[in-house]
């Protein structure tokens, strides 16, 4: 499923966060391997439309989309340097499809700031930085090995096109970009960088950890947004986020509205995390569960029908697919067919967000 890895400054408030995440046990239920790792906790993405279809099928349960976080610890100013940063490190934030940057904007004196201050601009550079070197670090140690093989095999297209996109995204790093931002704007295609196990060919979100009262000050988050833009900023204040993870639903709600929010600062960064990563759902509904399941836009029936199990796939026959609007439209499965709304899809058809499906294929 989607990971996205979490890293900042230390006392910024990522374990935090990393504890609300955790505390999310209604999730935790449904997804035991949750508990399993230490460092990795599981957000549902909330989803409106899942509670109207358990309610037209009377479903016994709900189980929204996830995201992973992974608790990804070891960031400090020079950490890429000298002993490097740890391979435990490495091997985290490799596996994820994301970095989340947790970024401190909260004052507190009881809570001692690494560098002094209370600097958002310059903690991002910290932390952009620190990814920049260990990426310079891994290309230094790849060339001799592509140029080698680019000399070897004149004739191979691929050996010279890697050798070439990762000279161009040295020069990129060299000039302090992120391979993400500065990469497609030299040329580079991102794919090939992604074999080489660079960090920052990967999408960024930035967290701002502020207090409550910060929470409600536009100017103070236009400012912080402009830092990051057109990367997506988050806004919340991870003591409250903790607190929310222990209420029920009703009595988050209430906190939230309290402080004027809809939503939690989880709920977004799992919406966002989804958005950013070109992500979209399709939905399943019966007695048994009402259940959202996750595909890469562009994704096609059987290929839809492979997240639920690779037979499905293997074996696609057809999809029966009604859009949600039109079910709920017309009130129930029956009501839909009746009107003409549901259609039989074959192999080709590429999912719609939001479509409700029921597969038939051959076991
Ligand atoms: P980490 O080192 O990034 O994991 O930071 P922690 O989550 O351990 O937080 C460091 C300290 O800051 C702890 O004492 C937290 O209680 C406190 N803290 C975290 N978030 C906030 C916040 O939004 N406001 C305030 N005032 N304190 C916070």
């Amino acid at each position: 499923s989607l990971s996205i890895g979490i890293v900042g400054l230390p006392n910024v408030g990522k374990s935090t966060l990393f504890n609300a995440l955790t505390k999310n046990d209604a999730l935790a239920a449904n997804y035991p391997f949750a508990t399993i790792e230490p460092n990795v906790g599981v957000v549902g993405v909330p989803d409106s439309r899942l509670g109207k279809l358990a309610d037209i099928y009377a479903s016994a349960k709900i189980i929204p989309a996830t995201v992973d976080f992974v608790d990804i610890a070891g960031i400090v100013r020079g950490a890429s340097v000298g002993e490097g940063l740890g391979n435990q490190f490495l091997a985290n934030i490799r596996e994820s499809d994301a970095i989340c940057q947790v970024i401190r904007a909260f004052d507190d004196p009881d809570v001692t700031h690494v560098d002094g201050d209370i600097e958002p601009a310059r903690d991002i550079e910290t932390i952009d930085t620190e990814l920049i070197l260990a990426d310079l670090q891994t290309l230094e140690k790849a060339l001799p090995r592509l140029e080698k093989d680019a000399k070897r095999n004149a004739k191979d297209k691929a050996a010279q096109d890697l050798l070439a996109a990762a000279r161009a995204a040295q020069g990129v790093l060299d000039g302090g970009r992120r391979l993400f931002t500065g990469g497609p704007e030299a040329g580079i295609d991102l794919a090939l960088m992604r074999e080489l196990n660079l960090l920052t060919v990967k999408p960024f979100i930035y967290v701002f950890n502020l207090d409550t009262d910060e929470l409600a000050d536009d100017s103070l988050r236009a400012k912080l947004s402009g830092l990051v833009a057109p990367a997506e900023a988050i806004f919340l204040d991870a003591k409250i986020e903790s607190e929310l993870a222990e209420l029920d639903d009703d009595e988050a709600a209430e906190l939230l509205e309290s402080m004027g929010q809809t939503e939690s600062g989880l709920a977004q960064l799992a919406r966002v995390g989804f958005a950013t990563l070109g992500l979209q759902t399709y939905l399943t509904a019966g007695p048994k569960e009402t259940r959202a399941w996750t595909i890469k836009k562009g994704a096609t029936a059987p290929e839809a029908a492979g997240v639920i199990h690779t037979d499905f796939q293997r074996g696609f026959i057809k999809a029966e697919v009604v859009s949600f609007d039109d079910l709920v439209a017309a009130g129930s499965p029956q009501a839909a067919k009746a009107a003409g709304k549901t259609r039989m899809e074959g192999k080709d058809y590429v999912m719609a967000d939001g479509d409700v499906v029921e597969f038939r294929f051959n076991v």
